[in-house]
């Protein structure tokens, strides 16, 4: 089975390692813009496909958008047309995302339901001084052990 990734999908951090997932070059760059860009190390290791659609699976997609009177981004366009090039199904938790694949014959799966693999983040203080620190380990202004909490 093949799967398209939407914004949301690889946001999610679920672990799709597993699956022969494709996604649009518009979502990267909606990822790189940010802080999120440490996902990218992670669609890396998920062995994301970055595919674009068609021109024709864009223009069906839009005028299916238009008769609907939904609002959907280009991004969103993207992600939708290359599911329907690839005959995959979207991996989307956004409802209008959901609404638009059932409109357009496309299958879809949420994936903030099972299985999430969580990308954390922590931040590290000092159990001495109390000060914030990058990494743990002992704290560099007083030595005591720095603990690591998450956000
Ligand atoms: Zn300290």
């Amino acid at each position: 089975m093949v799967f398209v990734a939407d914004t949301s999908a690889i946001l999610s951090g679920k672990d799709i390692s597993g699956l022969e997932a494709y996604t649009t070059p518009s979502v990267l760059n909606e990822i790189k813009i940010g802080r999120r860009s440490r996902l990218l190390g992670y669609m890396l290791d998920a062995n994301l496909r970055i595919q674009s659609p068609s021109a024709q699976a864009i223009d069906t997609v839009r005028k299916k958008i238009d008769e609907m009177g939904e609002n959907a981004s280009e991004v969103d366009v993207e992600v939708l047309a290359l599911a329907l090039d690839l005959g995959a199904t979207l991996l989307a938790d956004d409802y209008s995302m959901q609404n638009l694949a059932s409109a357009l014959s496309i299958s879809f799966k949420p994936i903030s339901q099972k299985g999430i693999k969580k990308i954390r983040n922590y931040r590290y203080r000092c159990s001495g001084c109390g000060r914030f620190v990058k990494s743990g380990g002992e704290c560099p202004f007083c030595g005591s052990p720095v603990k690591r909490f998450r956000l």
